[in-house]
């Protein structure tokens, strides 16, 4: 038997970075409520909850759009947008990042079942495996494949995913493996869209940053709501070709 390949994102399916990216929003308004003070320019800010700032960022609201919403206009709003991209991969703002619900029993199943687990990601591979050692989870990862800069991820373009991936998949036939029957699991369009591209089978996760409804319009294989259940389903499907 072939040994199974699994290609798959780190942000959304691995980890939660919603706290960090909450954090990130309420850090750059309180940096541009700073500057309008600073200007003799108060700016009445009005930050929105973690719930439904989630909510917004799942149904792709812009954050142009969340900025205003908060209170923000015109120019505020550029700088606002500037102090984010600036401040999201700062360390202080990283350790916000937590282990997905149940993906460390995930990985410990995929292992199990022997399965290759590509990473395939538009962070930078320090931080992904600095992130993978603090939490122990080294383990359970074959390869890795990520983006030398560190502005790619929060960006997330499907045009890098695709140029990841194909990399992830030709690097895997090199080296003698068989990627047919292999899957692509992600929580974003870039995700669903690279997968295609590359013929594989597409898992959303609804665990991340995209809604189901959002996930849904880009016709993945199938839609899931988290690491765990991809899990049990492949441990299903090995199960059954052994009988
Ligand atoms: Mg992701």
């Amino acid at each position: 038997m072939t040994q199974p390949i699994i290609f798959c994102d780190f942000d959304g399916p691995i980890v939660d970075v919603s706290d960090r990216y909450y954090a990130t929003y309420r850090q750059g308004l309180q940096l541009v409520e700073q500057q309008g003070l600073a200007r003799a320019q108060p700016i009445a800010v009005r930050p929105i909850s973690k719930a439904q700032f989630w909510t917004f960022k799942q149904n792709r609201i812009p954050d142009r759009q969340i900025a205003h919403w908060s209170g923000l206009e015109g120019h505020q709003i550029d700088d606002f947008l500037a102090q984010v991209n600036h401040i999201v991969n700062h360390p202080s703002l990283l350790r916000h990042d937590q282990v997905q619900a149940q993906a460390r029993e995930a990985l410990a199943m995929f292992q199990q079942c022997g399965v290759r687990l590509v990473l395939v990601t538009l962070r930078c591979p320090d931080q992904v495996r600095g992130f993978l050692s603090q939490n122990n989870l080294d383990g359970g990862v074959s390869e890795l494949f990520g983006m030398p800069r560190t502005d790619a991820a929060y960006t997330n373009q499907a045009h890098h995913k695709v140029e990841r991936l194909q990399t992830a998949v030709v690097a895997q036939q090199r080296q003698g493996y068989s990627v047919k029957n292999a899957w692509m699991i992600g929580d974003t369009e870039a995700d669903i869209m690279a997968g295609q591209t590359l013929g594989l089978e597409t898992v959303a996760l609804t665990c991340g940053i995209r809604s189901r409804n959002y996930l849904q319009g880009f016709r993945p294989t199938c839609l899931m709501p988290d690491l765990w259940a991809a899990a049990q389903r492949l441990q299903r499907q090995v199960t059954l070709r052994l009988r």
